[in-house]
């Protein structure tokens, strides 16, 4: 039996990114809210990793990129989801049906992980986080661009940037970036100690500093949204802020609306993208999990066997989630 139960429940084989604790857990990446304190994690080597610096008491088993393992009556591989360092899809046989769930993934170029690629399949559990038709983004190069150009003008005039991108993933993308346009970055504690995971992992990220041996000179600040008190730091110096995330695209879904610049800059797949994973991987049914409803009816209205699914509430306290949901029932 599969069941959305506190995860996605493989009979007593298999629990892959679940919301409450267990004894074993299989996890797609490393941000905090697909990470609980499991006993023992199997997932790629840069998310275990990355992991340890959430929690340290746990036991790893490795996982590679295009291998396969068997789990019980299920087989299961990881692939590349785009999304950030060791980030997973996982692709899993099981009696008799293929199954993908993508995590939280990206089909365009992310430059500090591999380019996920689309799996055939029966069953899709899709991360459909910007599954609205307006979550479309310009080409990457286009925003990379932009970015070093938003940092070189506030230095240009006597501004220093501020940039708002969360800790793990995106900031170590903004560093990369405006580290090979030959800008510097002053970071948090915790962003430095995951640029240096992603150095070890070969993304060659260069010129940063941790923001609080450094005082800022010649470069940009790094913060995670929602970060409040920006006055207040630095306060001799005039600053300039600029919010970096695919929620960017829209001011009235951004927490961060105030920012002088938005650049639209997104680790999940883009709608477009979305429909293309559904439309080339042919699934029969698919699980639309987190994000906008858009997406189900338009899927719907395509000819697609599409619902709406969650792996925990909103506030991820891990109830009114899809329980007991037997997939060959539905
Ligand atoms: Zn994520």
């Amino acid at each position: 039996m599969i069941e959305l139960n506190y995860g996605i429940r493989f009979g007593d084989d298999l629990i892959i990114d679940p919301t409450r604790k267990q004894q074993t857990a299989v996890v797609s990446h490393a941000h905090s809210d697909h990470l609980r304190r499991h006993n023992r994690i199997l997932a790629t080597t840069p998310t275990l990793e990355l992991a340890r610096l959430y929690t340290s008491e746990f036991e790893s088993i490795p996982l590679e990129y295009g291998k396969t393992y068997r789990f019980g009556k299920c087989k299961i591989r990881p692939e590349p989801a785009g999304h950030i360092l060791g980030s997973a899809q996982y692709i899993i046989d099981y009696a008799g049906y293929r199954i993908v769930y993508t995590g939280d993934f990206k089909l365009s170029p992310n430059d500090t992980c591999a380019q996920a690629r689309i799996h055939q399949c029966d069953i899709l559990f899709l991360d459909t986080t910007f599954g609205r038709k307006q979550f479309n983004f310009p080409e990457y190069n286009y925003l990379k661009q932009r970015l070093a150009e938003f940092v070189d003008s506030c230095l240009y005039s006597g501004y220093l940037p501020v940039i708002y991108a969360y800790n793990l993933g995106k900031a170590q993308e903004v560093m990369k970036i405006l580290g090979y346009s030959g800008f510097s970055t002053y970071v948090t504690d915790k962003a430095y100690a995951y640029a240096e995971i992603h150095r070890r992992f070969g993304v060659d990220i260069t010129n940063f500093y941790s923001l609080n041996d450094t005082p800022p000179e010649d470069g940009a600040i790094i913060l995670p949204p929602p970060y409040r008190y920006t006055k207040e730091i630095f306060p001799d110096r005039h600053k300039r802020t600029c919010f970096v995330s695919g929620w960017a695209i829209n001011k009235k879904h951004c927490r961060i609306w105030w920012a002088d610049e938005m650049i639209p800059l997104s680790d999940h797949a883009s709608y477009d993208d979305l429909i293309r994973y559904v439309e080339t991987a042919k699934p029969k049914k698919i699980y639309c999990l987190f994000g906008f409803k858009d997406i189900v009816d338009d899927l719907r209205y395509r000819g697609y066997n599409a619902v709406k699914a969650t792996l925990a509430n909103r506030q991820g306290i891990a109830k009114n989630i899809l329980a007991e949901l037997d997939l060959f029932g539905t």
